[in-house]
């Protein structure tokens, strides 16, 4: 008997690169994004710090994978077709689990060493950039947050298995940034790729992974309490009236479904809001944090 494995279209689906730089004196830093594969402005920013450490290698060690889920990422979805699991729900992961879990154990096998781990998310072209934390449990994530400068942190709901929530339970610093872009259809949102791509160059300085001669300032950001999804209670028109990444007061008009106003139930942070569209019953109109402190 005689088999060979023929390859007949690269990639093949079921490996995923990984970048390394530097000479791994000093801190390790990973760069995660496309744990759901349509999140393109994710992955965007991962391809933007591959060539950024290719002509400035890096402090310590940094490791990227731009592409984490390519079975995702080749079918413009969030989750593999393999098996429809989603990736960021079940790490550590098992190594003799479906193909999704065994992706999940070889991610978690590469990032055990690292200092930092950043995974990058997208949370749809309505959506907004923010950053998803677990400042009530670890102290860290108040300093990341801070060094980091983008505005707005919502509360994790603190589903297990998340790549950054698992890393912090086991003593690692992490964060997930949610970025404007990527569902429906793998949208790149550049300027939002740009200002997250500056701002994570001035947390790296931070992390002591790109030199500085200076101090990495605290920016003023905002935490706010876990997320409100305010869904339709009916088949209706809805209609936003203000923008995602806004902030709004108790009381305002963030849109209208058919002629009855959608107001804040607090003051908070608009993370995602529908398109005007015919939104059926139980479906999302907006996704808004409570302010906290
Ligand atoms: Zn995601």
């Amino acid at each position: 008997m005689y088999m060979e494995s023929i390859t007949y279209h690269e990639p093949s689906l079921s490996n995923f690169d990984l970048y390394t730089f530097g000479e791994g004196k000093g801190p390790e830093l990973v760069i995660t994004a496309g744990i759901h594969g349509v999140e393109q402005t994710a992955i965007y920013t991962a391809y933007q710090f591959i060539d950024y450490f290719t002509q400035h290698p890096p402090k310590g060690t940094v490791r990227i994978i731009p592409i984490v889920n390519k079975p995702a990422y080749f079918n413009r979805d969030r989750v593999s077709p393999y098996d429809r699991i989603d990736l960021n729900r079940i790490f550590p992961g098992n190594p003799s689990g479906t193909q999704t879990e065994q992706l999940a154990h070889k991610i978690w096998e590469v990032t055990r060493n690292a200092d930092y781990i950043i995974d990058l998310h997208c949370c749809g072209e309505h959506g907004s950039t923010y950053i998803m934390s677990l400042y009530s449990e670890y102290d860290h994530q108040y300093t990341l947050a801070r060094k980091l400068g983008i505005e707005n942190i919502v509360h994790t709901g603190g589903a297990r298995g998340q790549l950054f929530l698992e890393a912090c339970h086991e003593g690692q610093q992490a964060m997930l940034i949610e970025m404007k872009g990527g569902q429906p259809d793998g949208v790149v949102d550049v300027s939002t790729a740009d200002s997250t791509f500056k701002k994570l160059k001035d947390l790296f300085r931070y992390t002591g992974n790109i030199p500085s001669e200076n101090d990495v300032e605290d920016k003023y950001v905002q935490f706010h309490h876990k997320m409100t999804t305010m869904k339709s209670n009916r088949h209706a028109f809805f209609r936003p009236y203000m923008s995602a990444g806004t902030r709004c007061k108790k009381g305002d008009i963030l849109g209208m479904l058919d002629n009855e106003k959608v107001q804040a139930p607090f003051d908070g942070y608009i993370a995602a809001i529908n398109r005007p569209r015919y939104c059926f019953s139980g479906e999302r109109m907006v996704r808004i944090a409570e302010n906290n402190m």
